[in-house]
């Protein structure tokens, strides 16, 4: 397919080029939020330094780090770098991992976050000749409005249905010919069985391509969502703290999300020093947001956990690319001290032949760690005797158990009988804690 670009000069520029821009840009911003925000200004006062001492992109390592728990203590002004008469909109974290957090945006900085959201659409091929199906939420979650804004600056005739009434959802796809799907990667493929089961194949619909994120997803649930679509997958990053969707956003090489290092600086850092990582470490991303008014956050740390890359990519952009958070830090569970990623997990799950219906339970017993997995059984299996099944669940946590070194107690259980999600998935629950 043919490569296209929203906004080619940007996307294709040179490395040089991109970072005196963003040296530029930087230099400007650290000045607005020193000037604005007194509580960062606190944070550079106590690390001894002032806008001066930033004179590039180089210089960016010298600056305070940003955490959610300072959002949380500032919420809900405290970050707020304009005037509220110059804002025109907030919006808010769906709340996953704990207190919300409120972000204000200026008409310029929701003009600039749906440019990246645009971006996003026409990377996957997006002209103003599709039907852009937004099955995000719509409200204080970014997904709705980010690629709701996206699709309306590509043209596109947008069908901003936002997330549930699955019923509504195939009426509409398949009446109105929907050809790129944007929703959560775990709705998606809710919208695909529940096709299915309506007696429609893949090739009935309309869609070409999907634009998933919001949530951790994997590889193998990427081919699974692809199979029963009959599209191409791809993967939209962002946060609320750095505008929403569009952050990063892949191409359709599929390998890696590009990030819009002319809005971003992306670093990696080690999460238990703070130590500045090389390109190709593994460790956490931290975003320094370069062109936003209202809610500017200098080195803001995700708790998301990736790698960064300058390969080039063979869309033609030379903007950075990250890799599937593999999911935050704060996801990660510690099961009889062994680290462990639910995306793990699923990744077993689908390579053996299921669904990506499942569900973690983590508890202590005796002092021991528990780990249970349920997992729903697929429609065929579910005729099996007592015996069969009893084999498959010993075969699953054989299989888990290699992967993540500890053994789990796999539970199979009758199809349908795990909650789908029409947004973000809740996979796990640990019973050792005593919040979230
Ligand atoms: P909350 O923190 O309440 O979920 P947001 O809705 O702002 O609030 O979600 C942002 C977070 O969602 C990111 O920090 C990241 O952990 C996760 N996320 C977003 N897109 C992706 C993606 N494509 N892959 C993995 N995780 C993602
Ligand atoms: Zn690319």
């Amino acid at each position: 397919m043919e490569q296209r670009y929203y906004q080619k000069d940007i996307e294709t520029m040179p490395y040089e080029q991109m970072r005196a821009l963003q040296s530029e840009r930087l230099v400007k911003q650290v000045k607005h939020v020193w000037d604005n925000v007194p509580y960062y200004r606190s944070l550079m006062e106590k690390k001894g330094i002032t806008p001066e001492d930033i004179k590039g992109v180089e210089d960016l390592h010298k600056l305070p780090f940003l955490t959610k728990d300072d959002l949380r203590d500032q919420y809900p002004y405290g970050l707020l770098a304009k005037d509220l008469k110059d804002c025109v909109r907030i919006q808010s974290t769906s709340g996953t991992t704990g207190r919300r957090v409120v972000a204000f945006y200026t008409q310029h900085d929701i003009d600039l976050w749906e440019d990246c959201c645009a971006r996003a659409i026409t990377a996957v091929g997006g002209t103003n000749e599709d039907v852009c199906h937004v099955a995000y939420g719509y409200g204080l979650f970014t997904g709705g409005p980010g690629l709701n804004g996206g699709s309306h600056k590509v043209g596109c005739l947008t069908l901003p249905m936002s997330s549930g009434n699955t019923e509504r959802h195939i009426q509409f796809m398949m009446d109105l010919k929907s050809t790129i799907l944007c929703c959560t990667p775990s709705y998606a493929a809710y919208i695909g069985e529940a096709l299915k089961e309506r007696g429609y194949k893949p090739e009935d619909n309309s869609l070409k391509a999907g634009i998933f994120g919001a949530e951790p997803w994997t590889e193998a649930m990427r081919q699974d969502i692809q199979k029963s679509l009959g599209i191409k997958a791809y993967d939209i990053y962002g946060l609320t703290e750095t505008s929403g969707p569009g952050v990063a956003f892949e191409c359709q090489e599929q390998s890696g999300m590009h990030i819009c290092e002319d809005h971003f600086i992306a670093e990696i850092i080690d999460p238990d020093t703070g130590e500045v990582l090389p390109e190709g470490s593994k460790g956490e991303l931290v975003f320094t947001s370069i062109t936003k008014e209202a809610f500017p956050l200098l080195r803001y740390r995700t708790r998301d956990i990736c790698v960064l890359s300058r390969k080039k990519c063979s869309c033609g952009r030379t903007l950075i690319k990250m890799s599937k958070p593999m999911g935050r830090s704060d996801d990660m569970l510690i099961i009889r001290g062994v680290n462990v990623f639910p995306s793990q997990i699923e990744t077993v799950l689908l390579k053996e032949g299921y669904t990506p219906n499942y569900f973690i339970e983590v508890d202590r017993v005796n002092n021991t760690d528990t780990l249970d997995v349920y997992v729903e059984l697929s429609p065929e299996m579910f005729s099996d005797t007592v015996k069969e099944i009893a084999k498959a669940e010993k075969k699953l946590a054989d299989a888990i158990r290699l992967m993540l070194g500890i053994a789990p107690v796999v539970h199979l259980v009758a199809p349908k009988t795990i909650t789908r999600s029409e947004g973000k998935a809740v996979r796990v629950k640990d019973k050792r804690k005593l919040h979230d």
